[in-house]
């Protein structure tokens, strides 16, 4: 069974979990490689409702292993509540299929502390980040000081850890502040945690290298998208970790060898949630429409979605940085109804002058101008289009502009909200 990477290739919700779903009836493992409890799929298992943060969508499917690999950040409180509520779900999270790496990083109390006093302090001038202490965490991680699940197993060491850890984060809480945090209040919170987090904790490299040693297939599931990557997407108004395809590799101990395919999740059109410079956004009527289509609003703040045109230019950026072999485009069904459609296949700088590459730096990319292309729009329902000849010819003609302007090929069209609302166009993605 293939090994496939699948990663956003925009700036995160592209529909992701639809996909993975898909994937994972194939596979026999999935794996988080990246960032920490600030994604969030909601799934409905046997008419109710489970959010999925951190553990990989695949834990719904009975055949599959789940793996948080050692690229992530867990908040181990939070963790353990899924673990509880998928449990109470009927879903069996015994340690056999449901691993978590000894390497990860742990996001404890002062790393949430700081996050949202940083926040609160920034006002304006604020990233935008989901105050659950993710950013600090991956900054300690940085550092050379941070608390890894495999310290939080050993009470003896984890006192000291804690003890420095506070003599440096809380002079900047007070600074901001927030009440300085005791290592006593700080222990007697993580302690209990590190205790009941210990039966799933265990090293995951030579698990997963058996696993492809006996052809099992690895998913590896990609949270946010390619330009939220901390060295390539639009600094810095991005995450704090590796969202393109490389990162699965140093996310989970798996070298690029083993990688068989790379898939990008695109939406047919683009969003972007928070601060950072999007070219095609509509910030007009239109992009209104789009976002109330879309239902383009943060699944756990409700917080409106910036919306704009499909950037084809950048989406080739994106097919560069991954190594795209397949794209899948969603949110095909959105685009009906909407008219003429629009999609950027190039810039041109602030003189005028067009560009060859998309720019890495947040100020450059603000100062692009997009080129677009006018393509014919379609009126048609696509909901209950399960096959690519069934979509009406302006839609496909669509696709095809978008495949081409890439350069590769769309494997998987979304055409509704539905686990079953999709279209395989490639063997791989075919349930
Ligand atoms: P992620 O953040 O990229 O993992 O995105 P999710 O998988 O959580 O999906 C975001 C939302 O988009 C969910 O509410 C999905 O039901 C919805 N969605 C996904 N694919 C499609 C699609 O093809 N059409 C429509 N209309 N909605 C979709």
């Amino acid at each position: 069974m293939p090994n496939i990477v699948v990663v956003g290739a925009q700036w995160g919700d592209e529909g992701k979990g639809k996909v993975v779903d898909l994937l994972a009836e194939k596979g026999r493992w999935v794996v988080r490689f990246q960032g920490g409890n600030n994604a969030g799929h909601t799934l409905v298992v046997d008419g109710a409702k489970v959010v999925l943060h951190l553990v990989p969508s695949g834990i719904l499917q009975r055949g599959c292993r789940c793996v948080i690999g050692n690229g992530v950040v867990l908040d181990p409180g939070v963790l353990l509540r899924e673990f509880d509520a998928l449990q109470a779900s009927g879903i069996d999270m015994s340690p056999e299929r449901m691993i978590v790496s000894t390497e990860a990083h742990v996001i404890l109390p002062w790393h949430r502390a700081l996050d949202r006093a940083r926040e609160l302090a920034a006002g304006a001038g604020k990233i935008g980040t989901t105050g659950r202490g993710i950013g600090p965490a991956y900054e300690d991680k940085v550092a050379r000081r941070g608390v890894r699940v495999a310290d939080l197993l050993k009470p003896g060491m984890l006192r000291g850890k804690v003890e420095e850890a506070l003599a440096r984060h809380n002079h900047e809480l007070v600074r901001l502040g927030h009440a300085a945090l005791t290592v006593d209040e700080v222990m007697a919170e993580i302690l209990p945690l590190g205790e009941r987090l210990g039966r799933w904790a265990r090293p995951v490299v030579r698990l997963l290298h058996e696993a492809l040693g006996r052809g099992e297939g690895i998913l590896f599931e990609g949270a946010q998208g390619t330009f939220l990557d901390v060295d390539h997407g639009t600094y810095p108004f991005v995450t704090s970790s590796n969202t393109v395809a490389g990162g699965a590799c140093a996310g989970s101990g798996v070298g690029p060898t083993a990688i068989d395919a790379v898939v990008g999740i695109a939406k047919a059109y683009a969003t972007r949630v928070g601060a950072g410079p999007f070219p095609t956004e509509l910030d007009d009527a239109l992009g209104e429409r789009l976002r109330q289509a879309g239902q383009e609003f943060g699944a756990t703040t409700g917080r409106p979605r910036r919306t704009g045109w499909l950037d084809a230019f950048m989406l080739r950026h994106a097919a560069m940085l991954n190594g795209l072999t397949h794209l899948a485009l969603t949110k095909l069904d959105v685009l009906s109804g909407l008219g003429p459609l629009r999609v950027c296949v190039g810039y041109v700088d602030a003189r005028g002058a067009s560009v060859d590459e998309v720019p890495a730096g947040a100020e450059e990319l603000a100062a692009m101008v997009p080129i677009y292309e006018e393509l014919p729009g379609w009126d048609e329902d696509l909901s209950r289009c399960r096959v690519w000849e069934a979509l009406p010819p302006a839609c496909r003609a669509y696709v095809t502009r978008v495949e081409a302007l890439v350069g590769v090929p769309v494997g998987a069209l979304g055409v509704g909200p539905g686990r079953e609302a999709i279209i395989a166009r490639d063997a791989m993605f075919a349930a």
